[in-house]
């Protein structure tokens, strides 16, 4: 019989590392299922409703989302869409020990989904390379695609456009200079409380320096790394 473990690979990061776009590949190249907080929360905000407009609060300042919140938003995401046995990277989840304990907590009392087993992947990056990252960054305006381009790493075929659903590409409200700015601060302030809870409680992390270069070097080492 095929292992029915479900695996979770939680991409955790600074913005601007990339988790998403490696993570768009992995679902093309190997069929996992994943979900990306901020495109799911995202989804809420262009649709405007009561959520979306509460979410919009803290994402246009580059605060994070209440705990409570965003865990049960991935707790009715996985519900609904993991099955066992699949392989599903959550990224940018979980992103405050509050959130891995809230997590892990929850995985372990339901009974769907006991057989997990949980890896973190750990994305570094300078912030200088960051900052130039995030400042080419485009992604597309439908919110069921929400593909990610780079002025400078991956442009589109046909410019201002994405090649995979032809909607016009955008920049994100919330990677203007000021906000990233304070993106970064919230990373830095809960990072090492979340690494010493996965330390504590023995849970594994693999540190993966993302390399300079175009997306095919990125996933070229994430496949190697990881
Ligand atoms: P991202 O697309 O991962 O850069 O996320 C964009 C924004 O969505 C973040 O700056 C937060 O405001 C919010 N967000 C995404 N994921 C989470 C999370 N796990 N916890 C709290 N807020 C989140």
């Amino acid at each position: 019989m095929a292992d029915q473990t479900t695996k979770v690979l939680s991409f955790f990061g600074p913005p601007g590392t990339g988790k998403g776009t490696v993570a768009q590949r992995c679902v093309r190249e190997f069929g996992y299922k994943m979900l990306s907080t901020g495109d799911l929360i995202r989804k809420h905000m262009q649709a405007q409703s009561n959520l979306g407009k509460q979410l919009a609060e803290y994402v246009n300042r580059g605060q994070l989302v209440p705990d409570d919140l965003v865990t049960q938003m991935v707790f009715e995401w996985a519900k609904d869409q993991v099955k066992p046995g699949a392989t599903v990277i959550l990224d940018g989840f979980p992103r405050t020990r509050v959130q891995a304990e809230l997590f892990l907590q929850a995985l372990s009392e339901d009974p769907d989904l006991s057989r997990v087993s949980f890896k973190v992947i750990n994305f570094e990056l300078s912030e200088e390379e960051i900052i130039k990252r995030i400042s080419s960054r485009l992604i597309c305006s439908n919110k069921e695609c929400q593909s990610v381009y780079s002025t400078i790493a991956k442009m589109p075929k046909q410019a201002g456009v994405c090649d995979l659903c032809d909607s016009p590409l955008v920049r994100r409200s919330d990677d203007e200079a000021e906000v990233v700015r304070e993106r970064l601060n919230v990373f830095s302030k809960t990072k090492n409380e979340l690494l010493s809870f996965y330390k504590e409680s023995d849970q594994s992390v693999i540190d993966f320096v993302v390399p300079h270069g175009l997306p095919d070097v990125v996933f070229d080492a994430f496949i190697k790394a990881v």
